[in-house]
């Protein structure tokens, strides 16, 4: 499934930007986010994918989740439970991304201001959009710094 890869790959790239190991355990945990293709928590996700996968830790999956927002994949959803749920920040919604070209950290942002001129736009040429999606490739804060110190 091309999401599937899509996400582990951006993931993997994030994984070892930050000296981390790209792990079987973290992949299930990203295979499910997507095969589950909506909000959870951490303890709905570990239960499930422990009834398939019973060697998986509670700490894996909850490490695994923060990692994913902490890398832009997926976005934290506070309802004022108590309870974080995370969602995959999924293509064709409205999100606009800044992509790192060489580290592949993805930021998402939002500016509504952009959307209406987009919208506009669109409604001047007489087209009917059915996704707004911004992708700005670039380098990220991170690897500007670590250009320069190459140089
Ligand atoms: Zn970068």
């Amino acid at each position: 499934m091309q999401m599937k890869q899509q996400v582990k790959e951006r993931f993997n790239h994030f994984l070892s930007r930050k000296h981390l190991k790209t792990t079987l355990q973290r992949n299930l945990v990203v295979d499910a986010m997507v095969e589950l293709g909506r909000h959870t928590h951490v303890d709905e996700l570990y239960l499930l994918l422990r009834a398939k996968y019973p060697y998986i830790g509670h700490a894996t999956v909850y490490r695994s989740l923060r990692l994913l927002a902490e890398s832009g994949l997926a976005r934290e959803i506070y309802l004022g439970d108590g309870i974080t749920r995370y969602e995959l920040a999924r293509q064709g919604e409205r999100h606009d991304y800044l992509v790192c070209s060489d580290c592949g950290t993805v930021t998402e942002f939002e500016n509504s201001s952009v959307e209406k001129e987009q919208l506009r736009l669109a409604h001047n040429l007489g087209f009917a959009i059915e996704t707004l999606k911004i992708e700005l490739k670039g380098l990220c804060r991170h690897c500007q710094v670590r250009h320069s110190n190459t140089n």
